[in-house]
């Protein structure tokens, strides 16, 4: 089944110099399928019209094209299509959260994130802490990078905190949290919960239901649709509580002079012209993954991943960070004192296409007391023959090194 998904992404059969390209950056943006790339070429080509403005069919059917698609996303994050805001990816919708929370924040207030996150989920929040005098504080994590979920229970307990931001799964090591069971303390003491599922979107398929958070943001790009594209769902009231982020045309109910008011959510935070064909493509995105069962993509990326952990286990001096145990099959790992951009770049020379560097944590990697990693990271269009490439060339690498 996966060779036959395969083919659905044109990207998977390119080569790198003469060698088929074994890609393994999806946490940094994944492939797009055929359906994606189609959709948006069929709206430049057929169905182009500016939306929400136009009396006019093109503008109408642009319209209804884009509005189903908040209706899809709702639907397959099981919450309400009114709670869904357009934004340019999980970064803006951090900063649209953090802004807009900023109101709620004085200097006895905690927010809390943890030192794992993407530095979108950190310096939103400093900027912030700054300006209102709320203090920014972490939870517990261990030297391999896990945190702690019972002591991390406790600390909720024991702070408060006004607020409680954290990934559901990690970019730099794959780690993922136990998210309900934080969440489920932190409503004890009405702490406002973001999630950054920048990472969780496609591989865990969330229902924000059941995970029950008061705010959830996500990057189309990392999930199958276009870049410039991401969002954030909000608990209705507590989105429509929030002043506006950005101002302009669009969201707006009446302008004059003497004073301009606001339409309701999500509108309220969609000034502009908004990105039309990247919605129009993350439908075909979600329309597709909805069409495969997730279970099966789930059993074959988990497969995948400990086929690739045992693999990497095997060569001497590797040490892999973070959780092996609950992860969406991203593996981050370190060669003795080798320089991972070294490795990446030995590593691109047979096709294979990997991250190194800090991925945008580099508080994480202070905690861990490394410059940098290696990062594989899996999705389901990648198979065995890509793995046992990849270790192939790392051996081969390893070998030049020495
Ligand atoms: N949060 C996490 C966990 C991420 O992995 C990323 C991107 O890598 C972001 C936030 C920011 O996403 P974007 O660059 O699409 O805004």
């Amino acid at each position: 089944m996966i060779e036959q998904l395969r083919k659905d992404f044109p990207l998977l059969q390119t080569h790198i110099d003469e060698q088929p390209l074994c890609y393994f950056d999806s946490a940094a943006t994944t492939q797009k399928p055929q359906c994606v790339i189609d959709a948006v070429n069929k709206f430049y080509r057929q169905d182009n019209a500016n939306v929400h403005r136009g009396a006019h069919t093109l503008s109408a059917a642009a319209t209804t094209q884009y509005e189903s698609v908040r209706n899809k996303l709702a639907q397959f994050l099981n919450v309400s299509q009114r709670e869904i805001v357009w934004t340019k990816g999980a970064t803006e919708s951090l900063n649209l959260i953090a802004y807009g929370l900023s109101e709620k924040l004085n200097q006895n207030d905690v927010i809390l994130i943890s030192p794992l996150e993407h530095h979108a989920n950190i310096v939103p929040w400093q900027q912030v802490a700054h300006r209102t005098g709320a203090k920014l504080e972490l939870l517990p994590v261990s030297k391999q990078g896990i945190l702690d979920l019972e002591a991390s229970k406790t600390l909720i307990s024991a702070k408060k905190p006004k607020i409680l931001s954290i990934c559901h799964a990690s970019n730099a090591l794959g780690n993922i949290h136990d998210i309900a069971a934080l969440i489920q303390v932190a409503k004890q003491f009405d702490t406002i919960t973001v999630i950054d599922g920048a990472q969780s979107l496609l591989h865990l398929r969330p229902d924000l239901s059941a995970m029950g958070c008061d705010f959830f943001v996500f990057s189309a790009h990392k999930a199958l649709g276009p870049t410039g594209l991401g969002g954030l769902f909000g608990r209705y009231e507590l989105l429509n509580s929030m002043p506006v982020y950005q101002t302009g045309g669009e969201m707006i109910e009446r302008v004059s002079f003497s004073g301009t008011t606001f339409r309701e959510a999500p509108g309220k935070f969609e000034p502009g012209t908004p990105n039309i064909s990247g919605v129009i493509g993350f439908g075909a995105a979600l329309d597709y993954l909805d069409a495969i069962d997730a279970n099966t993509l789930a059993h074959h990326e988990a497969s995948l991943y400990h086929y690739l952990v045992n693999a990497l286990k095997k060569i001497d001096g590797i040490s892999i960070w973070g959780d092996t145990e609950r992860n969406i099959g991203v593996v981050s790992f370190t060669y003795k004192n080798e320089h991972h951009f070294d490795i990446a770049t030995f590593l691109n020379t047979y096709g294979v296409a990997v991250r190194s560097g800090h991925h945008c944590t580099q508080p994480l990697m202070d905690h861990l007391s490394l410059q940098g990693t290696v990062r594989i990271s899996l999705a389901f269009y990648n198979s065995y023959q890509d793995v046992d490439i990849l270790i192939d060339a790392l051996k081969n690498t390893i070998d030049m090194l020495e």
